[in-house]
């Protein structure tokens, strides 16, 4: 030990197989040095540093392998692809590139933690699995309207990133859906490429601060609709226009546009914790140590969008799996060498 507090792990201390993965079912836990929770860019780019670190990390990488990129056909901005990317190709390529040195991965989901107890110990799918160390890295869900004609539409001109899409917009008239700072800062952003911006909000207040809400109503390409909803997106292969009711008088009108970008919010996917992991207003994990990814409990990190409310974006969340990988590693290395 390389100094830091002792603290008895207990456990296995072997090295998991996958063969060893599937004979875990009503088993005895398996244990890992370093449990992964999550396979988005973020759990991935942590499972690729920790398993060349040698600590043989464990994915549990959830209801949806891969991650939000999954949902996306193109990806133009992550390093290292001039002529851009198929999200669930990049994807693809973390996890065997993760696998290649020694990451298992486990496609369920995770129902509950205990982090009272060392080792931790970590439920799924009627799996015991206990660990030294944690990452979690579990994403964040944005929010839709739950229009069915939303959810068909989305990818072919409806988005929750104008960051991510707003550059296929270019010379088209698109619409942004929201009343807070994120909607009014994505209407600013689309402002680049499209030809007009139109902010739809189904109240006449909003909670984006003044000096975005006086930006937007001064800028020349942005019109505000207040009290307006969505009820339909209309298109067959990719989104033409919008149905528009006013939540006062109940008519109904149409908008044109090629693109729909539903900005109410994003839901970091934190349940499994049952709230063990202090947490922002809106659910976002609390970063503890200062410049570090750790969390408020001693060995457990945290990765990505479900703490991260301000980049959301597929290069930073790797970038925070590398360091939360790091910090687990280190942390290893000082607490729990004899486990290993
Ligand atoms: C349509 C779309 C297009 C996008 N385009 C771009 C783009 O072009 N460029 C860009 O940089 N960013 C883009 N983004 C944003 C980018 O995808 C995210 O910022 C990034 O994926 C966040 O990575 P993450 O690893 O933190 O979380 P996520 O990608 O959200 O992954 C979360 C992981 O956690 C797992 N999980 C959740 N709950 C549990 C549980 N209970 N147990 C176990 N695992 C669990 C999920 O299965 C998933 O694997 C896009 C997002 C969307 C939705």
């Amino acid at each position: 030990m390389s100094g830091g507090m002792s603290i008895d792990f207990g456990g296995d201390a072997g090295a998991p197989t996958p063969a060893a993965v599937e004979r875990g079912a009503g088993g005895p836990p398996q244990h890992s040095s370093l449990l992964i929770l999550g396979s988005g860019p973020a759990g991935l780019t942590a499972a690729i540093y920790a398993a060349r670190a040698q600590l043989a990390p464990r994915v549990l990488a959830g209801y949806a392998p891969g991650g939000q990129l999954m949902l996306t056909s193109e990806v133009e901005n992550f390093p290292g692809f001039p002529e851009g990317i198929d999200g669930p190709e990049l994807m693809t390529q973390m996890r065997k590139q993760a696998e290649r040195f020694g990451a298992v991965m486990v496609d369920q989901d995770v129902d509950r933690v205990d982090f009272k107890v060392r080792p931790f110990h970590v439920s799924s799918a009627g799996r015991e699995y206990t660990a030294d160390a944690v990452i979690v890295a579990t994403g964040a869900s944005a929010i839709w309207l739950g229009l069915e004609s939303e959810t068909r539409l989305r990818g072919r001109g409806v988005s929750s990133c104008a960051t991510c899409d707003g550059f296929f917009f270019k010379g088209q008239e698109v619409a942004v859906i929201g009343g807070g700072d994120t909607a009014f800062e994505e209407a600013l952003f689309l402002t680049r490429f499209a030809t007009k911006v139109h902010l739809i909000h189904r109240r006449d207040t909003f909670r984006a601060s003044k000096i975005m809400i006086e930006r937007a109503e001064a800028h020349p390409l942005i019109e505000i609709h207040v009290n307006r909803e969505v009820t339909e997106v209309i298109g067959e292969k990719s989104t033409e226009a919008l149905v528009l009711r006013d939540t006062i008088g109940g008519g109904t009108e149409r908008l044109a546009v090629g693109g729909l970008f539903v900005a109410i919010g994003h839901r970091p996917n934190t349940a499994l914790l049952g709230g063990v992991i202090p947490s922002d207003e809106n659910g976002y994990l609390q970063i503890e140590g200062d410049g570090t990814t750790a969390s408020a409990i001693d060995g457990v990190f945290i990765a990505g969008d479900v703490h991260d409310h301000r980049y959301r974006q597929a290069v930073t969340a790797a970038g925070d799996g590398c360091r939360a990988a790091i910090d687990a590693e280190r942390w290893l290395a000082e607490h729990a060498a004899g486990a290993r």
